[in-house]
């Protein structure tokens, strides 16, 4: 039968294309690699995104006047009217189900009666009105593949007059509705999976998991499970299938991080030896005193140091927290270590992070640091290169080349060497790297990253810091290789930001109240989306303020009589680095700049921020420039001038308004914009499912333990080919960046 859909030709594999047995025409090709789906295998794991429960649909006979009514049933006599008085484009129709029909309209939508061919069986919801004849005013539809009544009562449910005598207990009817993509319909989805199983493809399905730890965690089989997620008999059924296959998500990337973890457990480092005394002596010297956290950080990390195994550690810390206080000092800890058999010289660190104008930073702060003891530190960045101390002024830094700085550091010389990307290029060798730090690692990619920490039979210690604030349980997760440790603590005596929404008519209000913190001595930031004009000729891009066109309004309109400059990415480094000398020194009040001060600056007077169009912002991105500006025990403001009046972006800035840190902020995030967007599946490729598990602390924890007796005793799952070879599989989809 040529219009069939699906053509037969031999015994289905599950490697096979779908192509070999269905019958597809271009647009249905299309969409299946747009979802990914290539072969059989592809498809059985191609889950449904979620249940289309009935439980609230009702029988078209029942219902009544100001319901909020689902009906399921066929559509006909779609046609296009006009209204008699006003003239309003209306559509309007019939839905028909096995007992009765009721009339649809839809107002201002005309086209809809054009969309749905005679006859479509279809889902609709919407009020139902009308004064003598009843009729549904507005309703959504979504076309579907079968109607209640149809249902094959066997695999679904159970067939039963109600009381109001409806024909079918809707309750605890189950549609399956997949991700789809134009040309593919769930319905198509379901056909085909059906097909799937009707060819007995399920039976080449083996475990990976062995039985024990399925009956432990009452968990289905993988084949039991595939039925049940596409075709739940009921809710409970389609709930343990999602919960098995999220098991095994978690369990996977468990045993990958693990199996990472045991190796490097296994290599041999450079262990360092320091006295407590040295550290305190060092630590009593920054100009406060440490929080708690910040302590014990730097004793967990210290001693992993004092180890002759590589140490591997998370340090997670809100903005302002204070990482590179904990940086400084263990990174200090490891100079005060003499190489191997040598009576001279350190062992050393690098510390690398993501822009230069941060880099920069760090090297100024940590010559202040170190400058009472006779360490030299090196910057190297893609735009040159420093050294501290100079050899004619002890107290400055020098420019020096590159290949210069590269021998010295090759040599055992330079003991610190901080800088960017330019770091890990090959050139650059270390005599004798103990410890790498990684800043903002979030902003690395993970083979950056293990650029600079595998060198052959000796691997550096590593620390990576990160502000991104993430759930306990995905950093269990994705950084399951890593040793965690928290800084939970602000700094003594930072008072809450305080955050407002500024909306056009309250900016001159908002104006008057800067000028007052800048007359009290405080510095401003003020933050624009883009560095040039706009192009007049992009209608859209019109209301977007740039940073030199806002930077001229200012000092002209509004804050005449200070300094202000401007900064942004495409400026020469040279005059980046001297501008934000500038601002840091005070000698500029007003800095207005895009989000190139995003990560990591600190200007510690500088407690007001302002930031034009902030609902082009992400809330993880709004609170890091927000970020900026908590470095200080003054009051510190963060005004968010958005013109918008869209719901989602409100919303988002109210969350940025009431939200106390970055996690709270992200469980907020996670609410507005749905699951994986945030963090998760755009960021390690975890699925929608994986996703779910991850909420779940019980599992994962569970999913760590299994793993961890598992990798213990066989660390290359030799015992297990099957996992083995699942859990590769499953590695190629994940990116741990
Ligand atoms: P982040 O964790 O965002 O990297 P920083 O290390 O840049 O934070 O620290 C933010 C500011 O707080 C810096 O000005 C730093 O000197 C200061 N700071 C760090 N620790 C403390 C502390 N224990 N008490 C007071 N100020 C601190
Ligand atoms: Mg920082």
């Amino acid at each position: 039968m040529a219009s069939h859909p699906f053509c037969y030709t031999r015994a289905m594999q599950l490697n096979d294309l779908l192509t070999e047995h269905f019958r597809l025409v271009e647009t249905q090709k299309k969409a299946l690699k747009v979802l990914n789906i290539a072969t059989v295998d592809d498809l059985l794991f191609h889950f449904p995104a979620r249940y289309e429960d009935l439980g609230n649909a009702k029988a078209i006979r029942d219902l009544e006047r100001g319901d909020n009514a689902i009906v399921y049933g066929v559509l006909s006599g779609l046609e296009i009217k006009k209204t008699f008085r006003s003239r309003v484009a209306i559509a309007k129709g019939k839905i028909t189900d096995n007992t009765g029909s009721i009339k649809i309209m839809w107002f201002n939508q005309p086209y809809i009666a054009k969309m749905y061919p005679e006859g479509s069986m279809v889902r609709l919801s919407g009020k139902v009105t009308g004064d003598k004849s009843l009729y549904i005013s507005n309703p959504t539809v979504r076309e579907v593949d079968r109607l209640p009544s149809e249902v094959d009562d066997s695999l679904f449910a159970k067939g039963k007059a109600t009381s109001t005598g409806s024909a079918i207990e809707l309750k605890d009817l189950l549609y399956p509705v997949y991700k789809e993509s134009r040309g593919i319909t769930s319905k198509w989805m379901y056909h085909a999976i059906q097909k799937i199983f009707q060819n007995k493809v399920l039976d080449q399905i083996s475990d990976p998991i062995d039985s024990k730890t399925l009956k432990k965690y009452h968990l289905p089989t993988r084949k039991t499970a595939l039925v049940w997620i596409h075709t739940p008999k009921n809710k409970r059924d389609g709930e343990a299938a999602r919960k098995r296959f999220a098991f095994e998500e978690v369990f996977f990337i468990q045993l990958m991080k693990q199996q990472e973890k045991s190796k490097n457990a296994k290599k041999q480092t450079l262990s360092i030896k320091v006295s407590e005394s040295d550290i305190k002596k060092f630590v009593g010297r920054f100009p406060f005193e440490l929080t708690k956290s910040q302590k014990k950080a730097i004793d967990a990390i210290v001693s992993d140091l004092r180890g002759n195994h590589p140490m591997s550690r998370l340090l997670e810390g809100d903005v302002g927290s204070g990482k590179t206080a904990v940086a400084a000092t263990t990174i200090y800890s490891v100079t005060m270590t003499r190489p191997k058999d040598q009576s001279f010289g350190n062992l050393q660190s690098a510390y690398m992070v993501p822009t230069e104008i941060l880099a920069r930073q760090h090297f100024e702060s940590f010559m202040e640091l170190f400058k009472h003891l006779p360490v030299s530190i090196g910057l190297i960045t893609s735009s040159g290169c420093k050294k501290f101390p100079s050899k004619i002024n002890p107290n400055l830094a020098t420019d020096i080349s590159r290949a210069q700085l590269l021998k010295w550091v090759a040599g055992g010389e330079i003991p610190i060497l901080i800088g960017t990307h330019s770091l890990i290029q090959k050139s650059v060798k270390f005599e004798n790297l103990a410890y790498v730090i990684i800043d903002e690692q979030h902003r690395f990619g993970t083979m950056q990253r293990q650029k600079l920490v595998r060198k052959d039979d000796i691997t550096p210690h590593l620390l990576s810091m990160t502000a991104t604030p993430i759930p306990r349980t995905l950093a269990l997760t994705v950084y399951g290789d890593l040793d965690l440790t928290l800084l939970s603590e602000m700094p003594h005596g930072r008072k809450p930001i305080i955050t407002e929404i500024v909306t056009l008519g309250s900016r001159e209000k908002t104006y008057e109240a800067v000028k007052k913190e800048l007359d009290a001595g405080r510095q401003l930031y003020v933050i624009c989306p883009r560095i040039d004009e706009p192009d007049p000729n992009k209608l859209l891009a019109l209301n977007v303020k740039s940073v030199k066109a806002e930077a001229k309004r200012l000092k002209k309109d509004i804050f005449q009589k200070y300094e202000i400059s401007i900064l942004h990415s495409k400026m020469k480094p040279k005059e980046k680095e001297e501008i934000m000398n500038n601002f840091l020194s005070g000698d500029t009040q007003i800095l207005v700049a895009t989000s190139v001060v995003e990560v990591g600056v600190n200007v510690p007077n500088a407690t007001v921020i302002i930031i034009e169009g902030a609902e082009r912002f992400g809330l993880a991105q709004l609170h890091q420039l927000r970020g900026r500006v908590i470095r200080s025990n003054h009051q510190a403001y963060c005004y968010t001038f958005a013109d918008t009046k869209a719901k989602t972006s409100v919303a988002r800035l109210r969350a940025l308004k009431s939200a106390k840190n970055g996690f709270e902020l992200a469980e907020e995030d996670l609410k507005i914009r749905g699951s994986g967007e945030l963090y998760g599946k755009k960021q390690w490729g975890l699925t929608d499912i994986g996703m779910e598990a991850i909420k779940n602390i019980k599992m994962v924890e569970a999913a760590r333990s299994e793993a961890h007796v598992l990798i213990a005793s066989d660390p290359s799952l030799k015992k297990s080919p099957d996992l083995r070879k699942a859990v590769l599989a499953r590695a190629e989809d994940l990116h741990f960046e």
